[in-house]
């Protein structure tokens, strides 16, 4: 019924809102903002086309340093049953809470480092999580999402462009490595949008882009998932070394290989995301 739309139309403009504060980007956070509400709406019109669903109704969302609050606006008007925001900058609180003001208990504000946060041991089904990421985190944060990730619907993560790059490299491709291969084994990625540095205030030096996970239908265990670390560790902290040298502490590598049907003069970007998971499997 729309109800959250309506509230949210009532705030002042995003701008507006921004020099009320007094709102200048720290760059130690990560800050570059978004403050174009039709970027903003975008990235969840396209994140929610891609997952097939109209909007987050009965679903629970959390977003990751909601900053001056665009893509915070944009989710709300997908009308979530609720919204959780961590943020650690305290000035972007003020403005969260000038939000709930309107909004009441569909948001939840949490003045905290997200890093610390486990957010699949919050409470309520259909967990989705969306943020413009700040980037000096993004990695980190994503690997702890990955690890976990039956237990959200949908990652929606603006990153930088290269790092985007990483987490989609096939084999055979100098981007290729640990990030990939536990990405792409925990889940199914899709591309949304790329966005040029001038969408940002303050612009950064290079391109960004939104993907969106959603988790694979079989998904790793934690035993399978500390063992592809070990060996995609050993394999890509020698890349350019055939594996039989950067594995060879692995008992009857030779052995293991020729049962996945793989060789040991390959180098690591050679092996397959499911190579490595079979090869994981024998140890
Ligand atoms: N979502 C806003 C937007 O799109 O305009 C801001 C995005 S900005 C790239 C990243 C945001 O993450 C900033 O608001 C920053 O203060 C916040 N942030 C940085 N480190 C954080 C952390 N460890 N935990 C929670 N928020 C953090």
């Amino acid at each position: 019924m729309d109800t959250l739309k309506k509230e949210i139309e009532k705030l002042p403009s995003l701008r507006i809102t921004v020099e009320a504060h007094g709102l200048m980007a720290k760059k130690a956070l990560g800050q570059n903002f978004l403050l174009d509400k039709n970027i903003t709406d975008k990235i969840i019109r396209s994140s929610l086309t891609a997952q097939g669903i109209a909007d987050f109704s009965s679903a629970f969302c959390f977003e990751i340093g909601p900053g001056p609050g665009g893509l915070t606006r944009s989710i709300l008007e997908a009308e979530p049953q609720k919204l959780t925001v961590v943020e650690m900058d305290e000035r972007c609180i003020s403005i969260m809470s000038e939000i709930k003001e309107r909004v009441k208990d569909r948001l939840e504000i949490i003045n905290g480092d997200a890093l610390k946060i486990n957010f699949s041991s919050f409470a309520g089904e259909k967990k989705h999580i969306i943020s413009n990421l700040p980037y000096n985190i993004s990695v980190p944060l994503l690997i702890n999402w990955l690890k976990d990730i039956k237990a959200y619907q949908s990652l929606t993560l603006m990153f930088q462009k290269e790092v985007a790059e990483r987490i989609m490299a096939p084999t055979n491709c100098k981007d290729y490595g640990r990030l990939s291969v536990l990405a792409q084994l925990q889940s199914k990625i899709t591309p949304l949008l790329t966005l040029n540095p001038e969408c940002f205030t303050p612009a950064p030096k290079i391109w960004s882009q939104v993907l969106l996970f959603v988790p694979q239908e079989n998904v790793l265990s934690t035993d399978q998932i500390k063992k592809i670390e070990h060996l995609t560790t050993l394999a890509f902290s020698q890349r350019r070394k055939m594996i039989r040298q950067s594995l060879k502490s692995i008992a009857n590598l030779e052995q293991k290989c020729a049962q996945i049907g793989i060789q040991t003069t390959y180098r690591p970007e050679q092996i397959t995301p499911q190579q490595f998971l079979s090869l994981a499997n024998l140890l």
